[in-house]
């Protein structure tokens, strides 16, 4: 916010409550993955109202907004998530969902008005923009299924995005922070299910039997050797089985066992090793026990990873407007995000704004109790219009 900075600062001042009363609405009717209709019209007309040029529907429930500043220079887009989660909210406020189990418990809804108020604030102080801005409200982040296909709806295309920025807000740090990081900053994540097959029968004549669930028992505990074993303690990867589903009665022996779970790496190549040394697990333990098995495996996002010019950018210029003390390095999160997928396409960098309690840790995003210190919107929409202003200006 180097160019007459005072004025920036007024128009951000005179956004603070409204920005705080648009999180509020829409973490009151907060919508599923795929389903986020009132929420994309809110955007929508908001958009319109700003004089953006506005397109709906775009990859499903997405919406874009165009912003012509009136000045030369780049393409940069701003990409915000705005789905909810199924979770019933514990705590009790004058906003809290009206929607039984369903939850804003990943802070999108702070995402969605923060990518609302900057639009209205470059739109508002438009001779002083340059470049185009692309705002991309993508749905569906939480099942990782959003970017896919508004990427393949020509968002970074058309117009032709130079660069591409966004933000995840979060209880891991207090409001104040700011966490830049360059390099793997959230895992790869692929979903997998194991289908083992077997033969029922008796469960006093286990013999006469080929029993799935010992097969399956052994296929996961042998799984886990591959993260202990087969990767080289200086990089990470999770292995995990959140669902196992077999049988009817204790005494009789399935004939079936399906096992669901993620794999999740911050390097491309673990994530290959794993996929590729789990396939060989699966089967060849089920063959041990008389078993078969198979596994179907999701690639549903790479890790997200931060080039080092742009981040470095960002830090600058977040230090530069907030002091040198709010940017913190942090470490990574074995989290995903496909906001991958866009910094896959084009660079950028996908940065973390503290919405945590000023001491001890804040509660934990995807739980019952999720709360967002909400101090952190102004400093998160701060960030944001820094970031967007210095990279919409020409680099000649
Ligand atoms: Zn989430
Ligand atoms: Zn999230």
């Amino acid at each position: 916010m180097s160019k007459s900075q005072s004025g920036w600062a007024e128009e951000l001042g005179r956004r603070a409550d409204d920005l705080v009363a648009m999180r509020r609405d829409f973490h009151r009717h907060p919508e599923l993955s795929h389903q986020e209709r009132r929420t994309a019209e809110i955007i929508a007309e908001r958009l319109h109202a700003a004089k953006l040029e506005v397109r709906t529907g775009v990859g499903g429930t997405g919406v874009v907004g165009l912003l012509h500043g009136d000045r030369p220079g780049r393409t940069v887009a701003w990409r915000a998530d705005i789905d909810a989660l199924p979770l019933t909210e514990i705590l009790a406020a004058p906003f809290t969902s009206a929607t039984p189990g369903v939850m804003h418990a990943c802070g999108h809804d702070g995402h969605t008005a923060i990518a609302i108020s900057l639009a209205e604030s470059l739109a508002a102080r438009r001779a002083e923009v340059p470049g185009t801005a692309v705002f991309i409200f993508q749905p569906a982040e939480e099942v990782l299924g959003g970017a896919r296909p508004m990427i393949e709806a020509g968002v970074l295309d058309n117009p032709r995005v130079d660069e591409v920025y966004g933000l995840h807000l979060t209880t891991l740090h207090p409001v104040g922070m700011v966490q830049v990081r360059s390099g793997p900053t959230m895992a790869s994540a692929d979903a997998f299910t194991v289908e083992v097959r077997g033969a029922g029968g008796h469960g006093a004549m286990p013999h006469l039997s080929i029993d799935p669930i010992t097969a399956a028992a052994n296929i996961l505990l042998g799984m886990q050797s591959l993260v202990a074993r087969e990767v080289a303690a200086q990089d990470t990867a999770v292995l995990t089985v959140g669902q196992i589903v077999s049988g009817t009665k204790g005494n009789i022996i399935p004939d079936r066992a399906v096992m669901h779970g993620t794999i999740r790496a911050y390097d491309q190549r673990v994530r290959d090793q794993l996929v590729e040394r789990l396939g060989v697990f699966v089967s060849q333990i089920a063959k041990a026990y008389r078993a078969e098995a198979t596994l179907q495996l999701a690639y549903s996002c790479p890790a997200v990873v931060n080039p080092e010019a742009e981040t470095a950018f960002v830090g600058r210029c977040v230090s530069d407007d907030l002091g040198a003390e709010a940017v913190s390095e942090g470490r990574p999160v074995m989290a995903s995000d496909d906001m991958s997928l866009f910094l896959r396409e084009r660079p950028g960098c996908y940065f973390r704004v503290g919405i945590g309690p000023a001491s001890g840790l804040g509660r934990p995003h995807h739980a019952p109790e999720f709360e967002m210190h909400e101090g952190g919107l102004a400093v998160g929409l701060r960030a944001g219009l820094g970031v967007m202003l210095a990279a919409l200006e020409s680099r000649d």
